[in-house]
């Protein structure tokens, strides 16, 4: 088998999407699972969609199309805001997305009245990340605007948080996007079917509050693929932490001093961090892969095992007994290394756990 290479258990993100769609379903939330740290998984998107996500959200209008390649019917998202330069493409291939810029939206009507389509839109609202959104001030006459211009359809509004700057969904921004719902629709006289509250951050609030007030959608990835919640990452209760396994390869395995010698100054990413394992020498392992496949930093090794360093192609280990070269280490992935190491044209991509048996018809 090809190294390095992600196993992914297609049963485990089942089983995680399932226990959060019904958790929530009991808040009158639906979830819009997203499948931008898979590359836009074909497969990952099937499992979301048996477990009862309402829509798929993606990021990257290739993954997009991709998914429409692979025969994805069901409603897709684009969760980034369109490019003035991708504008047709989004119009082809996305249902919907999410928005904030007026020249856009213009440039997007432009492209479904040329294709004869209706696009979706949600309006993100500014509630304090400072990423994507319109000033809560300017959301009413941005939806007017919307509303003048042909092939577009106002699904609703949105808001993203604790992406950019780390402030977190609460209560009083809850409320707040739940009031501008509200005010929008007494304001414009028209309904408005998708309340967007956020994304894996918002779950602590969403489990917390006895009333969600008019939050209808969430945009989970990372609580899906990986059972954390991404606010302090801790552990969701109930959820596997393993749906993804990074393998790679052993390519030299050696007793070596612990210690490097010489003078010593910059590495190829900067100045090493000596990493102290309470002895002079060790059974060192190189691993063949390296930043251009993974984040170091996300990568978690099996018990024993300490990461000495990582260049672009080099991982450097220290195992309790010595490797077999052509051997094979799991490790598990944190986000940032989930991302880096299914978007590395690198690193393959193995799917297991496949579920067939639930009778119910895949789309
Ligand atoms: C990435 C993203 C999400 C999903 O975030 P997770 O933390 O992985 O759940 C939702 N909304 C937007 C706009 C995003 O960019």
């Amino acid at each position: 088998m090809t190294a390095p290479r992600v196993e992914v258990r297609l049963d485990r993100i089942h089983h995680n999407a399932r226990t959060l769609v019904e958790r929530l379903a009991g808040l009158g939330i639906g979830v819009t699972g997203v499948t931008k740290a898979t590359l836009g998984s074909a497969e990952v998107a099937r499992e979301l969609l048996r477990a009862g996500v309402t829509a798929i959200g993606e990021s990257r209008i290739e993954n997009v199309e991709a998914l429409r390649r692979a025969g994805i019917s069901a409603p897709i998202t684009l969760i980034r805001a369109p490019m003035s330069s991708q504008v047709e493409r989004v119009v082809t291939s996305a249902d919907a997305s999410l928005n904030s810029e007026p020249h856009v939206l213009d440039l997007l009507s432009v492209a479904a009245q040329a294709q004869g389509r209706a696009h979706g839109v949600v309006l993100m609202v500014e509630l304090g990340d400072l990423r994507e959104g319109i000033m809560p001030g300017d959301l009413d006459a941005m939806a007017r605007h919307v509303l003048g211009l042909p092939g577009l359809v106002l699904r609703g509004i949105g808001t993203n948080l604790a992406c950019q700057s780390g402030a977190s969904p609460d209560q009083q921004k809850m409320d707040e996007l739940s009031a501008l719902a509200t005010g929008m629709e007494t304001t414009l006289g028209s309904t408005l079917d998708v309340v967007s509250g956020g994304n894996s951050a918002n779950l602590d609030w969403a489990f917390g509050q006895p009333s969600v007030g008019r939050i209808n959608d969430l945009r989970l990835g990372e609580s899906i693929l990986l059972g954390r919640e991404p606010l302090r990452r801790r552990p969701i209760d109930g959820l596997h932490l393993d749906a993804f396994t990074l393998v790679a390869e052993v390519i030299e395995s050696k007793d070596k001093p612990m210690r490097p010698w010489g003078e010593i100054n910059q590495t190829a990413f900067g100045h090493a961090t000596q990493v102290g394992v309470g002895s002079d020498t060790g059974a060192r392992a190189i691993l063949a892969l390296g930043r251009q496949d993974i984040d170091p930093d996300g990568l978690t090794p099996p018990a024993g095992v300490t990461i000495l360093g990582a260049s672009s192609d080099h991982l450097v280990v220290h195992t309790p007994s010595p490797l077999a070269v052509g051997g094979e280490l799991h490790f598990q992935l944190d986000y940032r290394a989930l991302v880096r190491a299914m978007t590395s044209p690198f690193v393959t991509h193995e799917f297991v756990g496949a579920d067939q048996g639930d009778g119910i018809a895949g789309p």
